[in-house]
């Protein structure tokens, strides 16, 4: 397996040199913010909305003194906003309460803010506090990770321990933004384009 995996690594890390996290921030709150908008949207029009709500709410102490009301109305483009605005003002006043308005560098200590779960903290923990080894499973890594038989599993829990286990130590984080930029260019959910794949060679094409 190792050699296997080694080959996925390097032939990804070849093809997406620059692989990173595609969501526009200037502070750890603002990345939570976005994570939270990008449930069901793309990255690009997160990008569009995030400008102005943090131009209005620039960190958890605004934000949390926000009516959902004004929250929702910005972020009504990225879908799903009763929910999302509800969700952004719970965990600001959350995090004002409970962290003195910073972001939290735990999983445990993230996992108690309101409507986030392991794929939001593990982004966190990957890009805000460096950990290399942080493992975000979003739907084109779940794809990617169980068409290339790195799972067998299709739940994200299961496919992140799966990963956590096979994967070589530092590689989770750049892997996983590689995963991303894959999926979105070359292993499609709905076509791949194994002809043109780099790692067509090796891949079990498991569709
Ligand atoms: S060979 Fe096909 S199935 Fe395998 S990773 Fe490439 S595009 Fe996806």
């Amino acid at each position: 397996m190792s050699a296997y995996v080694n080959a996925v690594i390097s032939e990804l890390a070849a093809a997406y040199p620059n692989a990173d996290c595609s969501l526009d921030y200037i502070s750890p709150f603002q990345l939570l913010v976005a994570t939270r908008l990008a449930a069901q949207c793309t990255d690009k029009r997160v990008n569009m909305v995030t400008p102005e709500l943090f131009a209005r709410f620039p960190d958890a102490d605004r934000m949390s003194e926000a009516g959902v009301a004004e929250i929702e109305a910005i972020i009504h483009p990225c879908g799903l906003s009763p929910t999302k605005a509800k969700n952004i003002s719970e965990t600001s006043k959350a995090l004002v309460s409970n962290f003195g308005g910073s972001v939290p560098g735990t999983m445990d200590e993230l996992l108690t803010l309101p409507g986030v779960g392991r794929k939001t903290a593990n982004l966190i923990l990957g890009e805000v506090f460096g950990d290399k080894n942080a493992v975000v499973v979003d739907t084109h890594c779940a794809r990617l990770a169980y068409r290339l038989r790195l799972t067998e599993n299709h739940l994200p829990e299961k496919i992140e321990r799966d990963l956590r286990a096979v994967l070589p130590d530092g590689t989770a984080r750049a892997l996983c933004h590689r995963f991303v930029e894959h999926g979105r260019c070359v292993c499609t959910a709905r076509k791949p384009s194994c002809g043109v794949c780099c790692l067509a060679e090796f891949c079990p094409k498991r569709l």
